[in-house]
């Protein structure tokens, strides 16, 4: 059996290789920059090694030089450079990486961590350029070399002159098309924001000129343009620097710079993890909710970072909803990513960072309510919505991360409490942990259940947020002890003694034409103990309370969703004698009383009165 070697139609390859693996053409300069950096830490590691090779930081450096006369790009770099087999070897086959052999052979372990891997994103120059040379002089060789190619044609190699080691990539920019400003990719600020974006962090200086309006020399009012060799990045990534070294200051800094936000940053959390997936985090909770949170431009997400080369600026698997407002960086070098670098092949590592994310996120937050209650609780105040929507995502599997980070307001002193402090100090034998909901703090104060409740000693949890119940009802129980509307019709709370009733007979009657009377509307009329000075109040049984019913009648498909409500009528208030001589005497008088006290508990709970106008008609009639 004779044993072939595949053959890969090269032309083609290329052709699909410039065209197809990236979504955004201006990465070629992040991978050009990327190889020039990998150029320069080769020298770095070789004289590690070899006493000949002195490896001094600020003779290498990479430099970004368009020019706008000849369309010319040029990407020049003191680094390792190329000998001619190089030349061909790594720019004249695809997929053949040379930065990917140098690391398998120097088994670089720790330290700087070379870049380039797949050996094709040299090519992504094509995406702009039509012509593409490149000039290289390799360390400890006495000869250059001049690689040219114009894309699928092919390539050529001839010797010419150069006097220091290194590479220069010249690219002939393609002319604009009607999609495509190619212009763009000479202009300073451009490049200098795209340098910025993706090369920001890559560890030797990128320089570039910059042009500067100054006043000529010798004179008081005459300008002239000067360029000035300026290095754009920032080198050192603020995140691989030691904890200790930085100050609040400097990470509020990094914030703004970043754009994360206009607020200063309430907290931040810096992670330098050593574990079975190796990276670096710098996470930011705000202190103000970003300006476009609610709207659908709004993504959440981590900036992505892969040895210090932005990967992806919102990578939002590495967030849970709830903690979207999260904003920050992430740095690994432990990620696969598929041969763009845009996105990551595994996503293995990326679950293991999420979520000890996630964790530290949790654990920052409880530490701050721990410890400093105030800021928590203006923490809260903005984003405490979006931890209880956490905990009605995702069908409650959340629970557990969330629950302790709640606050709630309560009836002890209108103070935000956690769910911990609650049952901390609930009476000896109370079963449930009561809540009330209603529009506003004052207005639920004020409900005749929660009157009753509070007389009778118990704490009152109070739910203002639309949300809230439903979270509650996700929840299902903290520490064992359910959750309980006051409105329930089944509170578990001794209710005032029932007195000798002489009249129970006929106020059972009563009731029953009461009900008729209010047949389709509520479920039930009862005489009820548990009310101090209101005449009437509603109840409900079942799964739907009213803050329910009202909230799920206002979402497009929610509507004719009805609470089962029970009309509770105060069997020590005044109101009940004349409903008695009404029922004895006068069936169109009751009919009147009836339909008042209706109306008027459904205003107590803030629902909307039936038929406003017979309801006035029907006051005027009695005054
Ligand atoms: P990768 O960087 O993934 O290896 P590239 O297609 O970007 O793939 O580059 C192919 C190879 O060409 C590199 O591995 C490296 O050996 C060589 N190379 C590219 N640019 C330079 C440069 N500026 N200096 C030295 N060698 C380079
Ligand atoms: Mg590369």
């Amino acid at each position: 059996m004779e044993k072939k070697e595949f053959k890969a139609e090269s032309k083609r390859l290329l052709d699909l290789m410039i065209n197809s693996i990236y979504t955004n053409k201006e990465i070629f300069l992040r991978e050009l920059i990327s190889n020039a950096s990998d150029a320069i830490d080769k020298i770095y590691y070789k004289a590690l090694t070899d006493d000949n090779i002195v490896f001094n930081k600020n003779d290498y450096y990479i430099k970004v030089i368009p020019n706008k006369e000849n369309r010319t790009l040029t990407i020049s770099d003191t680094g390792i450079g190329m000998t001619k087999e190089e030349l061909d070897n790594n720019l004249g086959i695809i997929a053949n990486s040379g930065s990917y052999a140098f690391k398998k052979e120097n088994e670089i372990k720790d330290g700087y961590d070379i870049i380039g891997q797949f050996g094709v994103g040299f090519y992504s120059a094509f995406m702009v350029a039509d012509k593409v040379t490149v000039i290289s002089k390799a360390l400890g060789s006495d000869k250059a070399y001049k690689w040219e190619s114009e894309g699928v044609d092919g390539y050529t190699i001839e010797e010419v002159e150069k006097d220091n080691v290194g590479t220069d990539i010249i690219l002939r920019i393609k002319k604009n098309t009607e999609d495509e400003e190619y212009d763009d990719y000479l202009d300073t600020y451009t490049l200098k924001s795209i340098v910025r974006k993706y090369s920001d962090f890559i560890r030797y200086p990128i320089k570039m000129d910059i042009k500067s309006r100054k006043l000529k020399e010798g004179t008081e009012s005459e300008y002239e343009d000067v360029y000035e060799e300026k290095t754009i990045n920032s080198m050192v990534p603020i995140w691989r620097k030691n904890k200790n070294e930085l100050k609040d200051e400097n990470y509020a800094n990094f914030y703004s710079e970043k754009h994360f936000g206009f607020d200063k940053p309430l907290r931040h959390i810096h992670l330098s993890v050593d574990g079975a997936v190796r990276y670096n985090a710098i996470l930011y909770i705000p202190s103000e909710m970003p300006f476009n949170f609610y709207t659908k431009d709004y993504e959440k997400g981590l900036e992505l970072y892969s040895s210090g080369v932005l990967i992806m600026d919102k990578c939002g698997d590495l967030l849970p909803d709830y903690f979207g407002f999260v904003k920050g960086v992430v740095d690994s070098e432990d990620l696969s990513l598929n041969i763009s670098r845009e996105i990551l092949q595994h996503d293995r590592q990326l679950k293991l960072i999420a979520k000890k994310i996630r964790d530290k996120i949790k654990d920052e937050l409880s530490l701050l309510l721990k410890n400093e209650r105030e800021k928590y609780e203006e923490f809260f105040d903005v984003f405490g919505k979006q931890l209880k929507y956490g905990i009605y995502q995702e069908f409650g599997t959340n629970k557990e991360i969330l629950q302790d980070l709640l606050l709630f307001y309560s009836s002890k002193d209108m103070k935000l409490v956690t769910l911990d402090e609650y049952v901390s100090r609930m009476k000896e034998d109370q079963k449930y942990i009561y809540y009330a909901s209603g529009e506003s703090l004052d207005r639920v104060d004020k409900l005749p259940q929660v009157e009753f409740m509070k007389d009778k000693g118990y704490e009152v949890l109070y739910f203002i947020d639309e949300i809230d119940e439903f979270a509650i009802k996700v929840l299902h129980c903290y520490k064992d002890k359910e959750f309980k509307s006051v409105s329930s019709s089944d509170l578990d709370v001794e209710e005032s003694e029932e007195k000798e009733d002489t009249k129970s007979e006929e106020k059972s009657k009563l009731v029953e034409a009461m009900k008729d009377l209010l047949a389709g509307k509520v479920k039930e009329v009862k005489i009820s103990n548990r009310l101090k000075n209101h005449p009437v109040y509603l109840s409900t049984e079942g799964e739907i309370s009213i803050e329910m019913e009202k909230v799920l009648n206002q979402m497009p498909n929610g509507g004719n969703i009805k609470a089962e409500k029970i009309l509770e009528i105060n069997g020590n208030h005044k109101v009940i004698e004349k409903l008695m001589e009404a029922y004895e005497s006068d069936a169109e008088k009751l009919d009147l009383y009836t339909n008042l006290l209706y109306n008027q508990a459904l205003l107590i709970e803030g629902l909307p009165i039936d038929d406003p106008v017979e309801f006035t008609n029907n006051i005027w009639k009695l005054l």
